[in-house]
């Protein structure tokens, strides 16, 4: 075996493939950007190279610094992990000069399948069909559109160096057609630096259904089973499964047998994934191979007991394959759910910042987490904002939701908007239970899947709940603090001898304004919120970090809930929901670590495009500060209260990180 690899990746992938080699004795090294210093992946590792700044080109991408980095550390080879140099010839290449093993297959075969088109005619020959369409070398614009009649409306124009969806163009009708050929043609040259395409048939509501295919170079090439990635949304995956709902052992044995003739016909070598689309009658078209490791493998692993990443290592070590066809078995269902920064309800826009708290539930056999981040970790705005993959084991496919859904909901994470909530509202949606998902899923059932339920009176009385013991907390430090501690003015509540006390709490949740009423009963409360009054009392106890696990009877039930109070949100975990309040009133910087009293600090990463106001200036609660752009969007930073501007820290054009102090007030 290798005595020491480098893993010339980040994130998840890169602390994935370290797990394996711990396991089996062989040494990591780790590369990262400057903006992964201390990231999962560099602490998952023995050792660790800086190899550059933030932007991939000049750190993950750089094939001279990896190389180095490589030599450097005196690994004997290089583990890839998926995306950046994944598959890029000219890097395994470059590995093979240096005398560094590159773990994954010959350059030639990487070369054939990075042009779709070329991937296509070597299929066609290989007697694997492919989308009916034109991948010839003739570009002219005429040509094209004449291929395109010839096909039949619709049909979807393709880079052919195309990857993650970019580019891609249905066109109805010939007179749409020009106009779709120039955009696809522009987005291909800025991502791919290649406006060469292809076009094919647009199938109609078809399933994305993929073989894991494994080869040796002593001439053994098997398959792993299928995954079904239907459920995509801007054609990407979010949900894999293995194996495919609906695919029998007839078909499964002709789609096996497709990607294992598609793998000898380019003479591979160690792990790859032949793409088909799949029609809901039974035929099945070539789409891709991708010549890496999938995202998306931890599914196969779950159905076949086997390591993929060890299975690489002995490929690249030019060992056999450890297992022939007919002794590698497929037990029970799959699924994987990716949990990304985004936020679903605006689009899918991808987020980041740091993650404040991050708990995730216990893990076992039929239940895996593969995390690129832990709590207090960055999710950067250079890179890819997957947070974690979450792997479900069932008996059957059923089994697999369950045990899936269950362990989404014991998943706690307050920082960027993730879509934990959209992932568990799809694992309940019955079309998805159903197994009936094709490629546009999400698109059609967008509606039903954001939509989310108000929160519900105890969720309400948990975070009134929080709040005032939080405010009594800060009574308790104050009163301690003052020459006169038991004065009633310390007292953090309309305080008033003789009369049953009352307040009023103010709050934003799921876009409504939300009053909750406070009445002072015994040792505790009485809230009336929208949906009718609930008693609670209870106590804080010790949490981890940002949170605080709140115990309390409420409605006369006992109650558990975990709270995390940052700036003006709570956030409640509760029943395996998130609830989301914002403090309509003064925020809670006063009482809660985070931001500097008196402060305002930039929610994310962005650039200063407007600043209103100057020193010395009065400002009204609400008013527009300062218009903060950051991922392609824009953010007002409003007062929270009414002030004097006491200093503007930044002026217009420049860049803030994370959690800079913006402007003071007074
Ligand atoms: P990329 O390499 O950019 O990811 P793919 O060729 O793998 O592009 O296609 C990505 C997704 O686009 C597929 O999973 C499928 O959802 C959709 N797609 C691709 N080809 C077709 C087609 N001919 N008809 C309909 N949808 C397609």
């Amino acid at each position: 075996m290798f005595k020491k690899i480098l893993v010339a990746n980040r994130g998840e992938i890169a602390a994935r493939i370290m797990r394996t080699a711990r396991r089996l004795g062989v040494r990591t090294v780790a590369v990262f950007s400057e903006a992964d210093r201390g990231a999962l992946h560099v602490r998952s590792a023995d050792e660790a190279r800086l190899i550059g700044p933030a932007p991939a080109r000049e750190s993950y991408l750089s094939i001279e610094r990896i190389l180095a980095a490589a030599k450097d550390s005196g690994a004997d080879a290089i583990h890839p992990g998926y995306g950046f140099l994944a598959e890029n010839a000219d890097f395994a290449e470059a590995c093979a000069k240096a005398g560094i093993v590159f773990i994954g297959p010959p350059p030639a075969a990487i070369r054939a399948m990075g042009s779709k088109s070329e991937a296509k005619a070597i299929m066609d020959k290989a007697g694997v069909a492919t989308v009916p369409g034109y991948h010839g070398e003739d570009q002219d614009e005429e040509r094209l559109a004449r291929e395109a009649a010839r096909i039949g409306f619709p049909v979807l124009i393709k880079p052919s160096a195309g990857g993650g969806g970019k580019g891609m163009r249905r066109v109805d009708g010939a007179s749409e057609f020009a106009a779709a050929l120039a955009g696809a043609r522009r987005e291909a040259l800025s991502s791919f630096g290649d406006d060469r395409v292809l076009i094919e048939r647009y199938l109609d509501r078809p399933r994305h259904v993929e073989m894991q295919v494994f080869a040796d170079a002593h001439g053994r090439v098997v398959h792993l089973f299928e995954r079904d990635c239907s459920v995509q949304r801007r054609h990407q995956k979010v949900i894999e499964e293995a194996p495919a709902p609906g695919v029998g052992p007839e078909l499964r044995a002709r789609m096996g047998a497709a990607a294992v003739a598609a793998t000898r016909a380019i003479g591979y070598q160690g792990a790859g994934t032949i793409e088909f689309l799949l029609e809901p009658d039974g035929r099945f078209y070539f789409m891709e191979m991708n010549t890496r490791l999938q995202v998306e493998h931890p599914v196969t692993e779950m159905i076949t007991g086997l390591d993929l990443v060890e299975w690489q290592l002995l490929v690249a070590r030019g060992e056999a394959l450890p297992l022939a066809q007919d002794r590698i078995e497929c037990s029970g269902h799959a699924i994987e759910a990716r949990i990304y920064a985004e936020d679903p309800a605006r689009d899918f826009l991808p987020g980041s910042g740091t993650v404040a708290h991050l708990r995730w539930p216990e893990t076992g056999p039929d239940f895996r987490i593969d995390a690129g981040v832990e709590a207090g970790d960055a999710v950067s705005i250079h890179y890819d904002p997957l947070i974690a993959k979450v792997i479900a084991w069932g008996r059957d496919r059923a089994g697999a939701i369950e045990r899936l859904a269950r362990g989404l909901r014991g998943i706690q994470a307050v920082g960027p908007a993730t879509n934990l909530d959209f992932l568990g509202a799809m694992l309940a949606h019955p079309v998805f239970t159903s197994g009936a998902v094709d490629i546009g899923y999400i698109d059609r059932h967008y509606r039903e899947l954001v939509s989310q339920g108000p929160a519900g009176p105890e969720a309400v009385a948990m975070a009134s709940l929080y709040l005032l013991l939080r405010r009594a907390e800060d009574a308790d430090r104050n009163a301690a603090a003052s020459t006169d501690p038991t004065s009633p003015w310390h007292r953090p509540v309309g305080f008033h001898l003789n009369i049953e006390p009352e307040d009023t709490l103010r709050f934003q949740a799921a876009g409504q304004d939300l009053v909750v009423g406070v009445r002072y009963r015994g040792g505790g409360y009485l809230f009336s919120t929208p949906d009718g009054p609930v008693e609670a009392h209870g106590g804080m106890a010790e949490g981890d970090g940002a949170a605080s696990n709140l115990i309390a009877q409420v409605g006369g039930r006992d109650r558990h809930a975990t709270v995390v109070g940052r700036d003006r949100s709570l956030v409640v975990f509760m029943d395996g929901r998130r609830y989301e309040f914002v403090l309509a009133g003064p925020r809670l910087a006063a009482t809660l670590d985070e931001s500097p009293a008196g402060g305002l600090v930039a929610p994310m990463p962005g650039k200063v495009v407007q600043v209103h106001v100057r020193a010395g200036e009065a400002v009204k609660r609400g008013q527009a500060l300062m218009v903060l752009e950051a991922m392609k969007m824009e953010h007002a930073i409003v007062a929270p209260g009414d002030g004097v501007v006491r200093a503007v820290r930044f002026k217009e054009g420049d860049m803030v990180p994370e959690g800079a102090e913006l402007l003071s007030l007074e």
